[in-house]
């Protein structure tokens, strides 16, 4: 079923009873080429990257609720490839570009709406250190705008300017930047996988990895053994879980991340504007909504639920940015687990299993790098070798010394 404007049309004038389900809910076979452990946004792009691709077909992704209940269904929607370091800024400008022409390629509406990012500065020395990423981002192609005070007051007249802690005295931009809707990402994804031959299974959790002789063989499950010649593992805040059950301590910690959503509001807010300083950022949804969050939960935890000092510490330093944001009322908030790896940055690796993989650490911005993340994990399954984008994100690098530290925080997950 092809989606477009004279389907809608068409569909109208018969009562809407043409529309299907937008991917099949097949039993799980008893052996796959590639299973992919974790049916969130990047294990679907994986599987979908495995088919357009890689022209592969027995294909499996295994999630233990529904598809899109984990990070891709929670997450405050931005993306964004403002990124400083080598290691980092290709392959999310990668992203970027495929964001770009995401929706057309699987005929989905993920609403990618690149309204801008504002990144605010509040002293000099921090000016400069913008400037510095500002000019890595333009080498990299992704385009980026230096915005003095004046310049942002008159595009967010809004904020509190000069706010005695914080005065704001700029402002970093990426034009490019934006927002897209988040379950329409997972269901895009599912629905142009499915299309493909991938079979999408649900309620089917992964108990355990068989392995012999060293390598992996296959999978238990709560729906019973499945063989794999490839396991891809993508589960995000559960990887810790999951790869012990392959006998590995990976450097990544989960802690709670949480978001919260305002009652419907005239447009107030053109694009995304983070307040670093203040840990605090902020949009607002097509339907109104503001669509706000700030720092994770502090402590180690798996609960997909997140404690009240942080949403008074949120909506403190949202009062400290917007004052106005005082008459809005909270509508909804809600958490979920981020894999946050040791300095800042994702894994997408072999294992010392063979042909067992992995792909994780996305802390708290995964999102955005959905698409990279899912056509380099693919590259990786299906060619042996990284992709070009993706080569520093080995495990390997902690022992070495190679740190992909953006944050330059050191080894505190908590703090990246
Ligand atoms: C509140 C919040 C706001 C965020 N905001 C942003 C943002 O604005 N921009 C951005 O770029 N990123 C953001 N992120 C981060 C982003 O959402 C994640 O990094 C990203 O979604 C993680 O990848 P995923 O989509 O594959 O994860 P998930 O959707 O969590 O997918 C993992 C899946 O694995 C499944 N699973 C786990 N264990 C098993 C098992 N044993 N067997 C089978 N399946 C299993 C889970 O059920 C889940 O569906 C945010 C995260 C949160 C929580």
């Amino acid at each position: 079923m092809k989606f477009s404007g004279f389907r809608v049309f068409a569909e109208a004038l018969k009562g809407h009873t043409g529309w299907r389900p937008l991917w099949r809910n097949p039993d799980p076979k008893p052996s796959y080429d590639y299973v992919i452990v974790g049916g969130g946004g990047h294990g679907l792009a994986t599987a979908y990257y495995l088919a357009t691709k890689f022209g592969l077909s027995r294909v499996a992704v295994l999630e233990k609720g529904w598809l899109g209940s984990g990070n891709v269904g929670r997450n405050t929607t931005i993306i964004r490839s403002n990124y400083l370091l080598a290691g980092n800024e290709p392959f999310y400008e990668f992203s970027m570009k495929l964001w770009e022409g995401l929706e057309q390629e699987f005929n989905f509406n993920a609403m990618v709406s690149q309204r801008g990012i504002i990144n605010l500065f509040h002293t000099d020395a921090q000016r400069d250190v913008f400037r510095r990423r500002g000019n890595a981002m333009m080498l990299a192609g992704a385009g980026a705008r230096l915005l003095g005070r004046a310049d942002l007051r008159a595009m967010v007249p809004f904020l509190n300017y000069d706010n005695a802690r914080f005065p704001i005295k700029g402002g970093l931009m990426q034009q490019r930047a934006g927002t897209a809707r988040h379950d329409g990402v997972a269901w895009g994804y599912a629905r142009g996988a499915d299309n493909h031959g991938v079979d999408l299974i649900q309620n089917c959790e992964v108990t355990g990895f068989r392995v012999d002789r060293g390598k992996v063989r296959g999978v238990e499950t709560s729906r019973g053994y499945i063989a794999a010649d490839k396991v891809g593992v993508a589960v995000a805040g559960s990887s810790g879980r999951v790869m012990a059950m392959a006998g590995m301590r990976l450097p990544i910690e989960s802690h709670v991340l949480q978001a919260f959503v305002t009652e419907g509001l005239k447009p107030t807010i053109p694009g995304v504007i983070t307040f670093g300083a203040g840990h605090f950022y902020i949009s607002q949804s097509d339907k109104g909504g503001l669509v706000f969050g700030g720092d994770i939960d502090g402590y180690n935890s798996y609960a997909q639920r997140g404690n009240l000092p942080v949403v008074e510490d949120v909506a403190e330093a949202g009062m400290a940015l917007m004052p106005m944001l005082g008459r809005a009322r909270l509508l909804r908030m809600w958490g979920g687990v981020v894999d946050m790896s040791m300095d800042g940055s994702p894994i997408i690796d072999r294992t010392h299993i063979e042909d067992l993989y992995f792909n994780g650490g996305w802390c708290y911005g995964g999102f955005k790098a959905t698409p990279a993340s899912g056509y380099a994990f693919a590259h990786l399954l299906a060619t042996g070798a990284p992709h070009e984008t993706a080569r520093a994100y080995r495990f390997d690098r902690f022992a070495r010394g190679h740190v992909i530290d953006e944050r330059g925080a050191g080894a505190q997950p908590n703090l990246h």
